[in-house]
């Protein structure tokens, strides 16, 4: 691979001259601030946050072992991967290649942009095809993105697999890791190091139970991470935000609790799950969801919701036929589950089968 980054970036953001606001020209401490015509009353809400979120950066540059500058934040990963194709790909004539089935919002974000999308399926086990995936990437293709823990499938995908394509592609890979935290294989953040063209996303939505807060965090080159910098609202997150996280991030040990009842609970909702006759698959998982392929699922899902438990219908995309997607609760919501689809296979299923 020949990666050059410059020659991925979109002409007219190589050329940028970013947005210089009052919080960036005087960076000194205490003073008296008349540069940004702020109210000098309701402290300390009345001030523009720091538009680099240097405090909050500093203890995630601690938390991930990487530098500051190596870390971007924005308004959810969702606000990330926005900006990545702002910044690479030229509407209407370069192109972005995605894992099918995968996150929605890629697909949503290419065509808000008019950017092509390339989808390559999945091997019917949910395994990459890494062949297929090259062969789809051609001269106009800026982004790769590669969901693992992938959603909706919750299935991970094999470090070296990711790592090969990105040697081999003079592209950006954007690795979504949203759900790494409830996955047996470890975070690729450490791999940025030796490939400048890696990406990785990861959010405090899912394991560290934030997403009201909205914060999401991208991980790369610090010429990638300038280029996010430079292109973003310039108080992409609030201050609430920003002093929220600050706190909660110093509770490490909050967010693993949570994480191992999680996948204590998706084992139990496994052995549930496998009792039930209309149940036909229930997917390996390495997220804090599973992945079950039923009968009749519509008629699943609207028992489910008259018994006011929302799960989230996955039965038409693709590999994913008859399929519900259903987030591990705790264990008071997962055993109502289990009782409500006790009660709909013996409405249902056991009427029919005699
Ligand atoms: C939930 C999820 C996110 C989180 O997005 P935020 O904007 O950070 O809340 C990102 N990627 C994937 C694949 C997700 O499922």
């Amino acid at each position: 691979m020949n990666y050059k980054l410059n020659t991925l970036v979109r002409s007219n953001i190589r050329n940028l001259i970013p947005y210089s606001s009052a919080r960036d020209e005087y960076t000194g401490g205490e003073a008296i601030y008349l540069d940004a015509n702020e109210n000098p009353f309701n402290a300390p809400q009345n001030r523009y946050p720091d538009p680099l979120q240097r405090s909050l950066k500093q203890k995630i540059s601690i938390l991930k072992e990487i530098s500051s500058d190596q870390i971007f934040l924005g308004n959810g990963s969702d606000e990330a991967i926005d900006l990545l194709f702002r910044i690479f790909c030229e509407p209407g004539i370069d192109n972005v290649v995605l894992i099918s089935p995968t996150y929605g919002m890629y697909q949503v974000c290419a065509d808000i942009n008019n950017i092509e999308v390339r989808k390559v399926l999945l091997e019917p086990d949910f395994s990459l095809n890494s062949d297929s995936l090259i062969q789809a990437c051609d001269q106009q293709t800026k982004l790769l993105f590669i969901c693992s823990p992938n959603n909706p499938t919750s299935n991970s995908f094999p470090r070296e697999e990711i790592l090969e394509l990105a040697e081999k592609l003079n592209l950006i890979v954007v690795v979504d890791e949203a759900y790494i935290d409830f996955s047996e294989r470890s975070s690729l953040i450490r791999e940025i190091q030796d490939h400048p063209n890696l990406v990785i996303l990861q959010t405090l939505s899912k394991a560290w139970g934030m997403a009201g807060i909205r914060l999401g965090m991208a991980m790369a080159s610090t010429a990638i991470i300038k280029l996010m910098s430079s292109v973003k609202y310039p108080y992409n997150v609030n201050r609430l935000t920003i002093e929220y996280a600050i706190k909660a991030l110093k509770d490490k040990e909050i967010k693993e609790m949570w994480v191992a009842s999680i996948l204590k609970e998706r084992k139990t909702m496994v052995k549930n799950m496998k009792k039930f006759r209309f149940v036909q698959k229930i997917y390996p998982s390495d997220a804090n969801f599973l992945l079950v392929k039923v009968k009749d699922p519509k008629q699943v899902y609207n028992y489910l919701v008259s018994r006011k438990i929302i799960v989230r219908d996955r039965s038409e995309t693709p590999l994913c036929e008859g399929a519900l997607r259903i987030t591990i609760g705790t264990k008071e919501e997962n055993a109502k589950l289990n009782k409500a689809l006790m009660e709909y296979q013996r409405k249902f299923v056991e009427n029919c089968e005699t």
